[in-house]
């Protein structure tokens, strides 16, 4: 099994999805420990993404992540666009130009997003942001060894990873300036994070 062009456009079909339908939810939780934007920030600009993605007839899966991140950085203000964005270049230049796509050379892109994620916003693990949601979803896919078995566990491991947000006391971006008030809630970030291995995951089972 193999990620495609057209795997990675089901993918982002239903990301967008995700965040049409989980808006309110995402919200909710960013108006407790942030500035309440972070549903309307990601469904805005996985519209925006779609909107490119019909436009532009990428060529390859490189291609089409590369189309959503340009749309992301430039449509999306707050701090999750340029973080999502640069996962998905990264990820999109680590894929380069091939066709199909295999596990290992899935999970290096994953693992170069993380690094770029974390290049970007110098957030660790623990820290309580999407990273802690990212990095034990991503770990999963390189200890797997089929690319559907793989999707699946990292999905779980990102589900726990955004559970275990909730008695954290933010580190970084806006929630960190509650300090000890940010504690017994679940990060917004790690929640959109959750929904984007979710979506990958049910993408390659089609
Ligand atoms: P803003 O905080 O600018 O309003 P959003 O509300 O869209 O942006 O996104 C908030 C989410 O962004 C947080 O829940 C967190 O997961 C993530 N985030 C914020 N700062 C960082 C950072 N420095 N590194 C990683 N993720 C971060
Ligand atoms: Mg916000």
């Amino acid at each position: 099994m193999t990620v495609t062009r057209d795997t990675v456009l089901d993918w982002m079909n239903r990301f967008a999805g995700e965040m049409s339908e989980h808006r309110q939810e995402l919200v909710r939780l960013d108006t407790a420990i942030g500035d309440g934007d972070h549903g309307t920030n990601m469904d805005r600009g996985m519209r925006k993404a779609l909107e490119k993605l019909s436009g532009s007839e990428p060529a390859d899966a490189g291609a089409a992540l590369k189309t959503v991140a340009m749309a992301l950085i430039s449509s999306v203000g707050g701090a999750a666009g340029p973080l999502y964005g640069t996962l998905m270049l990264q990820m999109g230049n680590a894929l380069g130009g091939g066709s199909e796509v295999d596990l290992e050379s899935y999970a290096g892109a994953w693992r170069k997003g993380l690094e770029g994620v974390q290049a970007r916003g110098k957030a660790q693990p623990g820290d309580k942001t999407m990273v802690d949601a990212l990095t034990p979803a991503v770990e999963a896919l390189e200890a797997a060894s089929d690319l559907d078995a793989g999707l699946r566990a990292a999905a779980e491991a990102a589900q726990e990873g955004m559970k275990a947000t909730i008695p954290l006391v933010a580190r970084k971006g806006r929630a960190s300036y509650l300090g000890e008030r940010s504690r017994d809630h679940q990060d917004p970030g790690a929640t959109s994070t959750y929904y984007l291995f979710k979506s990958a995951a049910e993408a390659l089972a089609g």
